[in-house]
């Protein structure tokens, strides 16, 4: 059951609850709960039939203490501007967690980018970025991909830049395609990362990920190669999904095979070596050792809590746990591993893509997935003793111990400029 709260609201409460555990002041919570800009972009689009439809989009600036916005462009029929601030204030705080010079930002368009032409979805990509050009920059605010945006559309943001500034500024967004500054290991990089936080904390508290099961719901890009590197790791996973339902093996699943029946004919459920399908709601509930949400936001709420039998959940998917849930999971011994934790490995290599620009150079992939590894590690490490030696095991999750990292250096950084 997914329930729709308004993720602004939960944001600030999150930022709230961080606030009066580093016992901070009215102030900073007031210098943080608001962003510094948000814009409204109203993006007239010629379609393929002759007529003109307008479209709106946002840019928000959550925070530039730590350096220049950084955070990805969503197209969906149902983005609303409170939406975008609140994925920009998590951008914040994940940034400021993987200890990247980068702020917080974020961007969405409201539409439904299924239903326009090739050419129609290039001329509201040109048009969204024309309206932003003045607010973005390599040093300024860098965009990448988010949910329905990707590499071409990275390229066209690029190029229209171009046009409108006069300079080739490979840095001005990340995710691009390879033949245009992007790094191959971009693709995979933020399932990765969701693979890597679950390996460290099961070594923690399950004796290592080999062996542990696994179920993963939703088979995107961030689900298919969390759920393939896991497998790489010794695990099993057992279960994964996709929008139209789940399927089930309790020997373990063979994730190229599965991938090749997604690709080949649409979705996981056509996969016949299974032992039978499951409901992505059911899917939650199994009795697996390590459960991966990354599809949806708040797919774990107060109606099916109590029947997780996961003991470790890793947030590939932004805000799939509701803060009511996580109440319930803390109390049950669950450990979630948070979102701006776990799925960090996209900003993080998006940095490194970033820093290859700026210099016009050029990196390995081994030498992209070493580092992506060694600041992952990094974060996870940071979070475990913040939560071990700082706070109240029984009542607070790592969720609160990764908020408090990364507010406290930000707010660290607001005050040696002088912002508070
Ligand atoms: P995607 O579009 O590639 O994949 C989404 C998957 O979820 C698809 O398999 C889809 O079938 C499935 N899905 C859709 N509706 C579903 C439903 N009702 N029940 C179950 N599954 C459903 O998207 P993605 O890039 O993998 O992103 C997934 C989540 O991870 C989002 O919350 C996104 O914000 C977050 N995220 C992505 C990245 C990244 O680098 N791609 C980085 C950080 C966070």
């Amino acid at each position: 059951m997914s329930i729709h709260i308004d993720p602004y609201e939960e944001a600030k409460k999150q930022l709230r609850a961080t606030i009066e555990i580093l016992g901070l002041s009215e102030d900073v919570y007031e210098a943080l709960a608001v962003p510094e800009r948000v814009v409204q972009v109203k993006i007239p689009v010629r379609m393929d039939d002759g007529s003109v439809k307008v479209f709106i989009g946002w840019r928000s600036q959550h925070n530039s203490a730590l350096g220049p916005y950084k955070g990805g462009v969503r197209y969906h029929p149902n983005v609303t501007m409170n939406e975008v601030i609140a994925l920009s204030m998590w951008m914040t705080w994940k940034c400021s967690l993987a200890g990247l010079p980068y702020g917080g930002g974020k961007g969405g368009v409201r539409v439904d980018p299924k239903r326009l032409s090739f050419r129609e979805l290039e001329r509201l990509s040109r048009g969204y970025f024309a309206a932003i050009a003045d607010l973005v920059g390599e040093d300024l605010d860098i965009p990448a991909p988010d949910v329905y945006t990707d590499s071409q559309v990275m390229a066209w943001y690029l190029d229209e830049y171009y046009r409108v500034k006069r300079g080739q500024y490979f840095g001005v967004v990340t995710g691009k395609p390879f033949d245009l500054g992007g790094l191959i290991a971009r693709i995979y990089s933020t399932g990765l990362g969701v693979a890597i936080t679950a390996r460290e904390l099961a070594k923690k508290i399950l004796g290592g990920v080999e062996g542990a099961s696994v179920a993963v719901q939703g088979f995107g890009n961030v689900g298919y190669y969390a759920a393939k590197f896991l497998e790489e790791m010794g695990a099993s996973v057992v279960a994964v999904s996709d929008s139209k339902g789940g399927i089930f093996k309790a020997s373990g699943l063979n994730i190229e095979e599965v991938k090749a029946v997604k690709d080949k004919t649409g979705s996981v459920i056509n996969y016949d070596k299974a032992d039978r399908r499951v409901s992505n709601e059911e899917l939650l509930e199994l009795k697996v050792d390590i459960l991966v949400p990354s599809a949806l936001e708040n797919v774990i709420t107060e109606y099916n809590a109590r029947n997780i039998k996961a003991k470790l959940v890793v947030e590939g998917a932004n805000g799939p746990t509701t803060t009511e849930a996580e109440r319930m999971l803390t109390e049950m011994g669950v450990i979630v591993a948070p979102d701006i934790l776990a799925n960090a490995g996209g900003v993080i290599m998006s940095h490194i893509e970033w820093v290859n620009n700026r210099m016009g150079g050029w990196v390995t992939e081994e030498e992209a997935r070493r580092k992506l590894e060694e600041r992952m590690m990094n974060s996870i490490q940071t979070t475990w003793n913040f939560w071990e030696s700082k706070l109240d095991k029984n009542r607070h999750n790592l969720r609160v111990a990764a908020y408090a990292v990364s507010v406290d250096r930000v707010v660290r950084a607001m005050k040696l400029r002088g912002w508070i």
